[in-house]
């Protein structure tokens, strides 16, 4: 959703939620629950029952009911909390966290963590995050306060222990339940949605974006980032490889933009850990060399997609096709969030604008040194 420059606020505390806002919970709340109901002859499914943003208490009686589980919300909590436990270790943090959490530290903006989980569950979680952990002046948890999310409870009392008037403060939500009660504490929220099939449910919230690469802190009155150059931003250099395969054919027939796409249940988890958008980087073809490349990881809403997956677009003009080549990429960089177009011309209109960023781009020093990786060149 767009914010209206109106309704820009001077913001001066951050309060961020945990799980699946900061943190990338959900892979392993999947596989415990996967491993958990099998023991009972059932199946997880994870699009079927929400517990996004529920405490334990809540999402154990929640399971409880909806796989018709004979035994009681307590016994459930009882077998499931150490399986969960000997899992914190394994949660990563989501795309841009620790950027988004070391810039505002470096700019002194005072930021609270407010999860729903338990204090000791959070402060397990995050100790094996250094760059999170002493990042907070207040954090709390659900069982520290009496009414959890979606009450306003636990945000009005960590805007009163960071000091702060709620309506100075901006809170970044994931789920449902955390929108509600950050709008009905008198707070801007900013959600970032875990699961996309929901978005036009957070319609309450000041701002909707699709991952934290896309926070603007000025648009709330805070301190700009200064890391986007020539409209790109750097991320964690990401290599993939394999052998090219036939896409969903549209690329060439219908955009006029030919895909080198790559088998994704190879890449199934690192997808899953990126975020949705448009990035760039060098692609490698065997036999043939290095080239520059866009790519789209997500859904591409203008085709609803089913599955999440990765499309690169070698920017160079090939003769024939290379179904069946070796191709490996560098992903080096982030362009923009996935988006909607009213038309087939518009899309293709940013996709090539995009192909004209990641070219220009690429020539930087801070770009161009990937081309020399030994994991391209060995191919080309
Ligand atoms: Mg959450």
């Amino acid at each position: 959703m767009a914010m209206t420059n109106s309704l820009k606020k001077s913001i001066s505390h951050v309060i961020f939620d945990l799980d699946d806002t900061l943190l990338k919970t959900d892979d392993i709340v999947n596989k415990v629950l996967k491993v958990y109901l099998n023991k009972y002859g059932k199946e997880w499914n994870s699009k079927g029952l929400q517990i996004v943003g529920k405490t334990p208490l809540e999402a154990a009686a929640s399971l409880v009911d909806h796989y018709e589980l004979q035994c009681s919300t307590q016994d459930l909590l009882s077998e499931i909390t150490p399986m969960f436990s000997c899992q914190w270790h394994n949660i990563k943090a989501l795309p841009g966290a620790y950027r988004l959490i070391k810039h505002f530290v470096s700019c002194d903006v005072p930021m609270a963590l407010a999860s729903n989980s338990p204090r000791s569950d959070i402060e397990s979680k995050i100790s094996y995050h250094k760059e999170l952990k002493d990042s907070f002046s207040v954090i709390i948890g659900g069982d520290e306060v009496k009414n959890a999310k979606p009450s306003p409870e636990i945000f009005l009392e960590a805007a009163k222990r960071l000091n702060s008037d709620p309506s100075r403060c901006l809170v970044v939500e994931d789920s449902i339940p955390g929108v509600i009660s950050g709008k009905a504490a008198g707070m801007q929220v900013l959600a970032v949605p875990s699961h996309r099939e929901k978005v036009e449910l957070f319609g309450s919230a000041d701002e909707v974006i699709n991952s934290l690469f896309d926070f603007d802190p000025e648009r709330w009155g805070l301190p700009s980032f200064s890391d986007w150059i020539e409209k790109t931003l750097p991320t964690k250099p990401w290599f993939i490889g394999g052998p090219v395969i036939k896409g969903f054919g549209r690329g060439s027939k219908l955009l006029g933009i030919p895909t080198a796409n790559l088998a994704v249940d190879k890449f199934s988890d690192e997808i899953s850990e990126m975020s949705s958008g448009v990035y760039f980087g060098w692609a490698s073809l065997s036999n043939k060399g290095i080239y520059k490349m866009v790519m789209s990881v997500g859904w591409n809403p203008y085709f609803d997609n089913t599955e999440k997956t990765m499309e690169p677009w070698l920017l160079h003009e090939f003769k024939e096709d290379f179904y069946g080549d070796e191709l490996r990429l560098a992903v080096i960089g982030y362009i923009r969030p996935e988006a909607n177009f009213p038309t087939l011309e518009s899309l293709i209109a940013r996709i090539r604008e995009d192909g004209r960023i990641a070219e220009k781009a690429l020539d930087l020093p801070l770009y161009a040194t990937y081309k020399e990786e030994e994991f391209l060149n060995s191919l080309a």
